[in-house]
């Protein structure tokens, strides 16, 4: 199953259409990876997904544990990128609406 409409929203709205590592906007290039894999249990709630570039999405994939190139993007680090990213959007709308007022 993939992530729900609902879901997709809620992520690509948090992120402000910003890629959650690189942070350039996409527009319409982004697609919402899930964090834990689902052939590993991972599930299509929120809290399991980040929405990427095609280009991090790509390098996310990518690594090949068995010919180890750099460092891969473990479960951990995406989470973290992703929450710190939300929050950083969630605080320039918040300074946007104060401009406004
Ligand atoms: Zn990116």
């Amino acid at each position: 199953m993939p992530f729900s409409e609902d879901i997709k929203i809620k992520a690509l709205v948090s992120c402000g259409r910003k890629c959650c590592i690189c942070h350039k906007f996409c527009g319409n290039n982004m697609e919402i990876h899930h964090i834990k894999a689902k052939a590993d249990g991972g599930d299509d709630s929120f809290g399991n997904a980040i929405p990427l570039c095609f280009d991090c999405h790509a390098e996310v994939r990518q690594y090949d544990p068995r010919h180890p190139k750099g460092i891969k993007f473990s479960e951990k680090e995406l989470i973290l990128h992703r929450d710190n990213w939300y929050k950083k959007i969630k605080q320039e709308n918040q300074q946007d609406n104060d401009k406004v007022r």
